[in-house]
């Protein structure tokens, strides 16, 4: 089950008394807790299941904001990294989900996304949560959901 971690809060030669405060860290999101009944809590939620996967085509859909030109712009790039399980995010259950009540407690995952910033030509790289962008297809969506049905990426 959970990882107790104990740590020794101050150093040896200290007068005061050491306190010794135990973490609980929930298996899945690695985030310590205080409180053992907080860490279950945690580690009784699910994982959100990844949307996209390196390598994946994307448009970011909040505009981005060059800092050389200072005029917005959409990026397009691609995945360049996905986290693991991370401890639920309340800004992203606020301002993308609207605090929907089905989807908060959720785990949830960070991409990384690279493209190079169309106006200045600055590689960048951001990093959003699933709501905040979307795979691209490729061509026709006639021909994507073709290549859905037989399992051909790209
Ligand atoms: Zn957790
Ligand atoms: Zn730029």
């Amino acid at each position: 089950m959970m990882q107790k971690v104990v740590h020794h809060k101050g150093g040896q030669n200290m007068k005061a008394k050491r306190k010794i405060v135990t973490t609980y860290i929930c298996k899945t999101c690695k985030t310590a807790y205080s409180s053992k009944k907080a860490c279950e809590a945690c580690e009784k939620l699910p994982v959100e299941a990844a949307v996209a996967k390196v390598g994946d085509k994307v448009t970011i859909l909040e505009q981005r904001e060059c800092l050389m030109s200072n005029k917005h712009y959409i990026a397009r790039g691609v995945i360049s990294g996905v986290s693991g399980a991370l401890p639920p995010d309340t800004e992203y259950e606020l301002k993308w989900l609207g605090g929907r009540p089905d989807r908060l407690n959720t785990h949830v995952r960070s991409y990384g996304v690279a493209y190079k910033c169309p106006r200045c030509g600055e590689k960048r790289e951001h990093f959003v949560f699933a709501p905040e962008f979307v795979v691209q297809k490729n061509g026709s969506a006639k021909k994507s959901e073709k290549n859905h049905a037989t399992g051909i990426k790209h």
